[in-house]
């Protein structure tokens, strides 16, 4: 990492052995899409970044292609196959590291992606005065006792930490904890392994990133769909006698229309480029191309609600849009009303989230010598609430 003092040099073993299946569907969490890339991927490549020099994946047998895939191109990660408990699995990644053993090792779970660098920094610094080292946070909530559903006591949070991964810990330490460790009952964490074995566990401080992924929801807003997205779009058409004015959805009644080879309205095509934009999918003449026959005289508000389908589908709902018309004639005003309600009805929206404004150009370019008219619009769209968007 740029700018960041050396860290001393480290092996990793990341536990990814679980059926994780507790969040839905029938790939287990770890390999699961997150934010764009696979759950396991955030922390191995946070572990590369930092220096990890030989990264141990612990696996189970049948997951060997997907963790494959997951993890292409990233240099130094090895398989291994995991046993019946989180604690045979890392034995299992201790001992593939045990030829040519590392002086430290970081014990990490699968599960938790978000591993900032400082917390392995803290961590092997802690390694320095200690056989192992662990993140650990404050608990902040008030703690009971539940006895069948009853509250039997309380308990001193001032005193508890909350432990994440990863673990750090000096090689031979940890491997001889765990291999004294055989045949007792299963341990929560490699801490616990190493305090039975007399080893102490220093306390560095966690991060709240690093929180386990556990639920459906944790999936729920992938990085690939930001909360907003925002889109612009622009169109001109020539003015010339003869043609009908279509703007915004509505006939006006004038000396002159727009020509072009649909219905021509500039503002519905402003708007559609904008709503276009917002969700990534091109432009109108991508969708109706003027080539097109099919496409001759058509009223535009298909175009408009198509392009609202398409965000829709991509899971987005359209927050507002906001239209600017450039033009010296006709007069916008007495139309705005109609104009408003029409590309609310087309867009599904309520008024209110329709701007409707015009402004001329002082008689200043095309459009200030009557030639054409143009239209610029923005465009601002929401994720959707799963479920609502289409
Ligand atoms: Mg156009």
């Amino acid at each position: 990492m740029a700018g960041a003092a050396p860290l001393p040099p480290f092996a990793a073993i990341v536990v990814a052995a679980g059926k994780g299946l507790r969040v839905g569907g029938d790939v287990p969490k770890q390999f699961r899409d997150f934010k764009g890339k696979p759950v396991i991927r955030w922390s191995i490549e946070a572990l590369a970044d930092a220096g990890a020099d030989r990264i141990v994946t612990v696996i189970a047998p049948e997951s060997r292609a997907e963790a494959e895939a997951a993890l292409s191109g990233i240099a130094g990660v090895t398989f291994v196959s995991g046993g019946a408990t989180r604690q045979d699995s890392v034995r299992a990644g201790l001992e593939a590291l045990a030829k040519g053993a590392p002086a430290h090792v970081l014990i990490h779970d699968a599960a938790r992606p978000d591993l900032p660098h400082t917390v392995i920094a803290r961590l092997l610094a802690a390694l320095a005065d200690y056989p192992g080292a662990i993140p650990v946070l404050p608990v902040v909530d008030s703690l009971a006792v539940d006895a069948n559903g009853v509250m039997a006591g309380k308990a001193e949070r001032e005193s508890l930490r909350r432990v994440q991964t990863p673990q750090a810990f000096r090689f031979p330490a940890i491997l001889a904890a765990h291999r004294e460790w055989q045949g007792a009952t299963d341990a929560g964490d490699d801490a616990q392994v190493l305090t039975a074995s007399k080893g102490s566990v220093a306390l560095v401080q966690g991060d709240e990133r690093l929180k386990k992924i556990t639920f459906a929801e944790d999936f729920a807003t992938p990085m690939d769909q930001p909360a907003f997205r925002i889109g612009q779009g622009f169109d001109v058409h020539r003015l010339e006698p003869g043609e009908e004015l279509w703007l915004g959805g509505v006939l006006i009644p004038h000396d002159r229309g727009l020509a072009g080879h649909s219905d021509a309205d500039v503002a519905l095509h402003a708007i559609t480029d904008a709503v276009l934009g917002a969700v990534g999918e091109g432009d109108i003449g991508t969708h109706f191309p003027p080539s097109d026959p099919q496409w001759r005289g058509a009223r535009s508000g298909q175009f408009l609600e198509h392009a609202v389908g398409l965000a829709r589908a991509a899971g987005y709902a359209i927050a507002n849009v906001d239209l600017t018309l450039i033009c010296e004639a006709p007069k916008i005003g007495p139309h705005r009303p109609a104009m408003r309600a029409e590309v609310a009805r087309l867009m599904g929206l309520a008024e209110g989230a329709v701007s409707i404004k015009a402004t001329t150009t002082e008689r200043l370019g095309f459009t200030g010598r009557g030639e054409g008219i143009a239209a610029q619009a923005i465009v601002l769209v929401t994720l959707a609430p799963k479920g609502t968007a289409s």
